[in-house]
């Protein structure tokens, strides 16, 4: 499983960001997450609850934060947004000239520590 794996290396990010600073735990945790990214919120949140037992982020709550995938036409200069997870087309235009400028990122925004 993809998420589990993210939601592991985020613990370590967080914990060692959180351990650096002299804090000694996490409260909440909020992240970006680009529709287009391919992961599955539901499921990093589970696992995210099962990679932070034992940790200092143990009571952790993570908050996401997703993103529609956003561009821009090359051809006609219109912006889109949308809720699929992938777009080939301008909606505008129909062209295949597209650029994706948000919507495959996943970045943590900010936590709260104690
Ligand atoms: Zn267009």
């Amino acid at each position: 499983m993809h998420e589990a794996s993210i939601a592991i290396s985020l613990i370590e990010t967080v914990s060692g960001l959180c351990k650096d600073e002299g804090y000694n735990s996490i409260e909440s945790v909020r992240l970006k997450v680009g529709r287009a990214a391919g992961i599955l919120p539901d499921a990093l949140l589970f696992a995210f609850d099962i990679a932070k037992a034992g940790t200092i982020a143990n009571e952790a709550e993570l908050i996401i934060e997703y993103i529609a995938l956003g561009g821009y036409c090359c051809d006609c200069g219109s912006q889109f947004e949308s809720e699929e997870r992938y777009v080939f087309f301008c909606p505008a235009c129909n062209s295949r000239a597209i650029k994706i400028t948000t919507g495959d990122e996943m970045q943590i925004i900010d936590m709260e520590v104690n």
